[in-house]
């Protein structure tokens, strides 16, 4: 059995504030949020960074991806913008190993990151 804690979520293994989903992904409410508006969507099927995806994923996840990020976006108001982000691999700060971006928003965001 999967270890992953997103996997577990997207499961409905471990409780999470669902926000949206379908077929391919899951948008929850991160558990830190660093925005007033701050979501991780994730894919349902385990890829575990954005380093690991194959030209099908790309082709197929990523879109359903961005399509839950604008949708969830404009349904939320985030009018005046907002920040999407994937932290990949060590060096780009990722701590989970299940790809998933970050959807900040809800005040205004600093550039450029630490
Ligand atoms: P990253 O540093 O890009 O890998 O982001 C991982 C994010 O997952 C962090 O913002 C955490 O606050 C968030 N997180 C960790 N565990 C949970 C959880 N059980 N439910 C929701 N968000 C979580
Ligand atoms: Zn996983």
């Amino acid at each position: 059995m999967s270890e992953c804690i997103f996997c577990k979520i997207a499961q409905g293994e471990i409780p999470a504030q669902i926000a949206y989903e379908n077929d391919v992904v899951v948008a929850f409410h991160d558990i830190t949020p660093q925005a007033p508006v701050h979501l991780l969507i994730i894919p349902k099927k385990h890829i575990s960074s954005a380093m690991d995806l194959n030209t099908e994923d790309t082709k197929t996840i990523i879109p359903e991806i961005f399509n839950a990020i604008t949708g969830l976006a404009k349904d939320l108001g985030l009018k005046d913008g907002f920040r999407i982000v994937n932290n990949c691999g060590k060096d780009g700060g990722q701590t989970i190993g299940h790809l998933h971006f970050h959807l900040l928003g809800g005040r205004g965001l600093q550039w450029p990151p630490g």
